[in-house]
C-alpha cells in the first residue's frame, strides 16, 4: 500500500483512474473478441450479408425455410420495426442465456412467426446452430452485439424474401 504517499501529487487519484479504466479496456477488449467472431465488424455490412446468404443457400436445410402468403401479409400488417422487436425480444428470451434446457427445440418450424422461419433459413434458431454458422460459441450468455447482429441476420432475411418478386 503506497496510497498515503503520494497524495500531494494526485498519484493516488491517477491510480485509482488508471485501474477502472483497465477494467473498462478488458470489458472493451472482450466485447472485440466477441465481436471479431461475428461477420460484423466489416466495414461493408453488405457484402456481410451477401457472403452469409451466399453460404446459406448452400443449404439444402436452410433453403427449405420461406415466406408463406400468410407470414407475408403478416409482416406487411405488423411493420418491419414491430418484426423487429419481436425478433429482439424471442432472441433475448430463447437463444441469449447460457443455458437453455431446450436447446436445439426452441424454435418452431412451422409457419408461427415470421422470425422463426428467418431464425431457421439464418440458422440463429439454437446455440448449436449459431455456433455453427456464426461462430458464436454456446454455453454463455450472449452480448448485446451479439444479439443485435443476430438480429440484423433475421431483419435482413425477412426483407429479402418479403420484397416483391420473390420467388420463395
Ligand atoms: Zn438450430
Amino acid at each position: 500500500m503506497t496510497r498515503r504517499k503520494n497524495s500531494n501529487t494526485g498519484e493516488q487519484e491517477l491510480d485509482l483512474f488508471a485501474s477502472s479504466d483497465f477494467e473498462d479496456e478488458q470489458a472493451n477488449r472482450k466485447e472485440a473478441e466477441a465481436l471479431e467472431t461475428s461477420p460484423i465488424i466489416s466495414s461493408d455490412v453488405n457484402e456481410d450479408f451477401n457472403r452469409l446468404f451466399d453460404r446459406l443457400a448452400q443449404s439444402t436445410f436452410r433453403s427449405r425455410f420461406y415466406l408463406n402468403n400468410k407470414d407475408k401479409a403478416y409482416i406487411q400488417a405488423k411493420g418491419l420495426n414491430t418484426i423487429r422487436q419481436h425478433a429482439a425480444d424471442f432472441i433475448a428470451k430463447r437463444l441469449a442465456p447460457a443455458y437453455i434446457p431446450n436447446d436445439g427445440k426452441q424454435t418452431p418450424m412451422r409457419h408461427v412467426h415470421p422470425v422463426f422461419q428467418a431464425q431457421h433459413a439464418t440458422g440463429c434458431c439454437c446455440r448449436g446452430c449459431l455456433e455453427k454458422w456464426h461462430h458464436i460459441p454456446k454455453g454463455r450468455l450472449l452480448t448485446p452485439a451479439e444479439q443485435a447482429y443476430i438480429v440484423a441476420v433475421i431483419m435482413e432475411w425477412i426483407k429479402r424474401k418479403s420484397g416483391s418478386g420473390s420467388s420463395t
